[in-house]
């Protein structure tokens, strides 16, 4: 099985905050660690599909993600565990979504345009990477539990491509 490997949905790629990073602010989401990573862009930026997938949710919290979509990759990848899993990608604090849910989108597709809506200093996406197990139905749950609210740390993913260069 083919190992994930992530096209940088963001040009240029700059990640403003790493994985993991211990915070208190997420205590009331029930974490502690930052879960996922920040890209920085400004406010009207398109958002590439970082892999083939399909749209599962678009929704909008203000006192958190603001505006945000969820995205399901089409197929399973192996990861450096050993693990298989698709994976859930949810872009957040956004200023425009430019898909609906339920459609399929291949790497490289504008899903939507980044913001600093939600609660967010200044703008950039917040990307949180889930392994998850689909059922039959095509209804899916996440697989790991940890203090990052069940995200995986991205940055051994990267395949060092552009997503906007790949297919713009
Ligand atoms: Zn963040």
């Amino acid at each position: 099985m083919k190992r994930l490997g992530l096209y940088y949905p963001v040009t240029p790629h700059v990640t403003n905050r790493a994985w993991g990073i211990p915070d208190a602010a997420y205590q009331e989401f029930g974490f502690t660690r930052h879960n996922g990573v920040d890209l920085a862009l400004s406010t009207g930026q398109p958002i590439h599909a970082p892999f083939g997938c399909r749209v599962t949710k678009i929704g909008n919290e203000p006192n958190g993600s603001g505006l945000y979509v969820c995205l399901l990759s089409r197929r399973k990848f192996r990861f450096d565990d050993g693990d298989t899993a698709h994976v859930e990608i949810t872009f957040m604090h956004l200023s425009e979504v430019r898909t609906t849910v339920g459609t399929r989108l291949s790497i490289g597709d504008v899903l939507a345009r980044g913001g600093d809506t939600g609660r967010a200093s200044g703008s950039h996406t917040h990307m949180a990477p889930k392994r998850v197990r689909v059922n039959l139905f095509g209804g899916y749950r996440e697989k790991d539990k940890n203090e990052a609210n069940g995200t995986f740390d991205p940055e051994p993913y990267w395949n060092g491509i552009l997503a906007s260069e790949r297919y713009p």
